[in-house]
């Protein structure tokens, strides 16, 4: 099974690499994308894991931003790690989460719930890439909220008066970038309407000139209408289709490989790339 959007700690996930990599094994995965959010920190200790039956796709969840403020997340596989524009756009996107992190409890101090950036961070491994789910966790620990779907439905929705966005590249600049750095570039969740606005039509196809060589389909934020108009919308631009988890360990529903993508779509992926391939032993 083919499983191309996870996320460890490194990020927002509550598994380390390696914990990540053996889970997957076990669950019958044999190509496993890795993708924290705005890092590629995670590759060296999942490389390391890797073990005969189950290979690694290295990556990154990319938070972008449409002109018209729309939160857009691009998935970035089999890039070079060390394309220096890249890294700085991810670097910027890291920080970047700091102020808007501390413009969230600000917002959230106003209503009169008591929590500091302290104990956020104290949530977030080292270096990991800082979100909205590490504020759920500390709000959790203080007994305000039960788990983080509790504090997603309630208070950090993406239409909550306390959502406050971070400043993100657009999603065009971020699929050349990819696509520079000798990867390919898949457009996550993209009809995930009830999380918040969605693109439209026009963006989709501004996303696909820009060089956009798939979008996830099967994903559980997808409702069975939304597929139906992305698989149409692939078939119609030569799109490759995913199909992933979107995988947080504990801190989320989802679970390993509850959605994979098709062998076939996947080596039509993997030969779009030119810096490298699946990593395996
Ligand atoms: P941020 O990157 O700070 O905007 O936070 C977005 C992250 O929150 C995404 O990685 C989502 O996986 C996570 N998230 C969104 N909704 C939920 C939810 N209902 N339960 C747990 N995590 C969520
Ligand atoms: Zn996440
Ligand atoms: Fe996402
Ligand atoms: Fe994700």
């Amino acid at each position: 099974m083919i499983d191309l959007h996870t996320h460890t700690n490194c990020s927002d996930g509550t598994d380390t690499p390696t914990e990540l990599v053996n889970k997957a094994l076990a669950a019958g995965i044999s190509i496993l994308g890795l993708t924290d959010h705005d890092s590629t920190a995670g590759w060296q200790e999942a490389v390391a894991a890797l073990r005969p039956g189950i290979s690694l796709a290295p990556g990154a969840e990319i938070s972008c931003q449409t002109s018209d403020g729309i939160s857009v997340h691009i998935l970035g596989l089999l890039f070079d790690p060390e394309n220096q524009e890249l890294t700085n756009v991810m670097e910027q996107t890291r920080e970047n989460r700091y102020g808007r992190m501390e413009k969230i409890i600000a917002r959230i101090n106003a209503a009169g719930i008591d929590i500091t950036m302290a104990e956020v961070l104290a949530q977030l491994s080292d270096g990991a890439t800082l979100g909205r789910p590490h504020l759920a966790d500390a709000l959790i620990i203080k007994g305000v909220f039960n788990n983080r779907e509790e504090v997603f439905a309630q208070m950090l929705h993406n239409k909550s008066k306390y959502y406050v966005s971070h400043h993100s590249p657009s999603p065009e600049a971020v699929i050349k970038l990819i696509k520079a750095a000798g990867g390919v570039s898949v457009i996550a969740h993209p009809m995930a309407s009830h999380r918040g606005r969605t693109i439209s039509i026009q963006t989709f196809g501004s996303l696909i000139t820009a060089g956009l060589d798939g979008v996830e389909v099967d994903h559980r934020d997808h409702s069975p209408d939304e597929k139906k108009a992305l698989i149409e919308l692939a078939q119609e631009f030569n799109l490759v289709m995913t199909g992933a988890s979107d995988y947080h360990g504990n801190g989320k529903l989802n679970t390993l490989a509850e959605y994979t993508t098709n062998p076939e779509q996947w080596e039509k992926l993997e030969s779009r790339a030119n810096a490298r391939r699946v990593v395996k032993v």
